[in-house]
């Protein structure tokens, strides 16, 4: 059966009366010809054993012989490649499969050791939260990772379907799919899905799809390829399908090639119905676009506008050299629990004079003394983008003379030097600050 077809057939109408089941969208959204499946896997697997980056979770993948440790290694990978080029996870991956090697060590971490070794990394809640699911692994499940995607994802906090999936194929030779951004744009380049793909009835399509090509005598290696194939070769802007080991199944780059939709037969067209998985009627092929035609998403919501004034307080430390005041933020929320200069957030159109007095009044409240807003210099500007809020930071400076007693009262905070600051837990867009 096409994948996603059992679901239709057992729909019933408001009268109780079995609904006529939609009709399955046509082939060419399909990989319905077991023969054209099995050359796409040697194809494709052909290519990766020739040309995948040498990474160092895929090394552990295969040479660690502990089950749980594999399980772990792969899992951390997953957990920092998620919004995350791998160019930058590499080293982040080998300082923290170095300092926590096993679960049990991660287990036994403090929260700010893991801020502190993922700050610059981005998305911090992933570092908390693969820390508490290794806590869970040790003292509820006595430190043995499930072994399938449907437990990995039942039982491990954070772990949703994308990741079970790849820590049990990669880890465990479980043959189940998996689909992420990469595997999406290959996905509906191969079968000219233009549907938008990020509506929940073309990804529960693409997850059929990658079940049924997904290889069972290597699954790891096939899931890995696909997503290898999207980050090297499929790539969003300039693909590069002459050296495409798949494209002679490629239904994109043919249609690319002969200007129309290749014929298959005994199928109905596409875009003539209400094909649910063809280009939108109203934004139909693009010639000028080809293969970038796919696949399509439904306009991003722009993100939200903040502004925050901050404060780089600096004394002379008792060594001579300065220091600068940090203090933690709340442990929910965003950037939770890492640590900033002091900062409050501003109304989008309060005048400078005013934003200075805020800021005067927040800082006496640290330091315990009032403080002048004339006295606070204003540096400039800087602009973060988080995935949904568009922060500026308006940055001022103040040098301190004296001594200043912080109030252990308040949130926890700290005189750092230069060096200090860089090893905390700091966010990019502070040292950005
Ligand atoms: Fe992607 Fe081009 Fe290969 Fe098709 S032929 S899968 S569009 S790189």
């Amino acid at each position: 059966r096409p994948p996603g077809a059992a679901q239709s057939g057992s729909r019933l109408s408001p009268a109780g009366a079995p609904a006529a089941a939609p009709a399955p969208p046509p082939a060419r959204h399909l990989f319905s010809d077991p023969a054209e499946v099995e050359a796409l896997r040697e194809n494709l697997l052909a290519w990766y054993d020739r040309c995948k980056r040498d990474l160092p979770w895929r090394a552990l993948a295969v040479t660690e012989p502990d089950a749980d440790r594999r399980g772990y290694a792969v899992w951390v990978s997953e957990i920092m490649l998620q919004q995350t080029q791998v160019a930058t996870v590499i080293d982040y991956y080998k300082r923290w499969m170095q300092k926590w090697p096993t679960l049990q060590a991660l287990a036994q971490a403090s929260l700010e050791e893991v801020n502190e070794l993922w700050a610059g990394l981005g998305y911090y809640s992933r570092g908390k939260r693969l820390q508490e699911a290794a806590r869970k692994v040790v003292l509820e499940l006595a430190g043995r990772m499930p072994r399938t995607a449907e437990d990995l994802q039942k039982l491990l906090p954070g772990v949703g379907r994308y990741t079970a999936g790849a820590i049990a194929s990669i880890s465990y030779g479980q043959a189940t799919g998996v689909v992420d951004g990469n595997v999406i744009r290959v996905l509906c380049r191969l079968r000219c899905i233009g549907a938008d793909s990020s509506s929940p009835a073309v990804i529960d399509w693409l997850w059929d799809m990658a079940n049924v090509l997904v290889d069972s005598s290597r699954p790891g290696d096939f899931n890995q390829a696909l997503m290898e194939l999207g980050a090297t070769v499929c790539v969003p802007k300039a693909p590069l399908c002459g050296e495409c080991p798949v494209k002679q199944h490629c239904q994109a780059w043919r249609r690319k090639l002969f200007g129309r939709p290749p014929p298959v037969p005994d199928v109905e067209d596409c875009g003539v119905g209400d094909c649910p998985l063809c280009l939108p009627a109203t934004e139909p092929w693009d010639s000028s676009l080809g293969v970038t035609n796919f696949p399509r998403k439904a306009a991003k919501k722009p993100p939200r506008a903040m502004r925050t004034a901050t404060c780089v307080l600096e004394r002379r430390g008792c060594h001579g050299a300065p220091e600068y005041l940090i203090v933690q933020r709340p442990s929910l929320g965003l950037l939770a629990g890492l640590w900033e200069f002091p900062s409050i957030p501003l109304t989008q159109d309060l005048q400078e004079k005013k934003e200075r007095e805020e800021l005067a009044d927040h800082l006496q409240t640290w330091i315990g003394q009032p403080v002048a807003a004339k006295g606070l210099q204003l540096i400039g500007e800087v602009i973060h983008i988080f995935s949904h809020i568009h922060q500026t930071y308006v940055v001022y400076s103040l040098h301190l003379d004296g001594d200043v007693t912080l109030d252990p009262a308040l949130s926890p905070s700290r005189w750092v030097t230069e060096d200090e600051f860089h090893a905390s837990a700091v966010s990019t867009a502070m040292k950005k600050v």
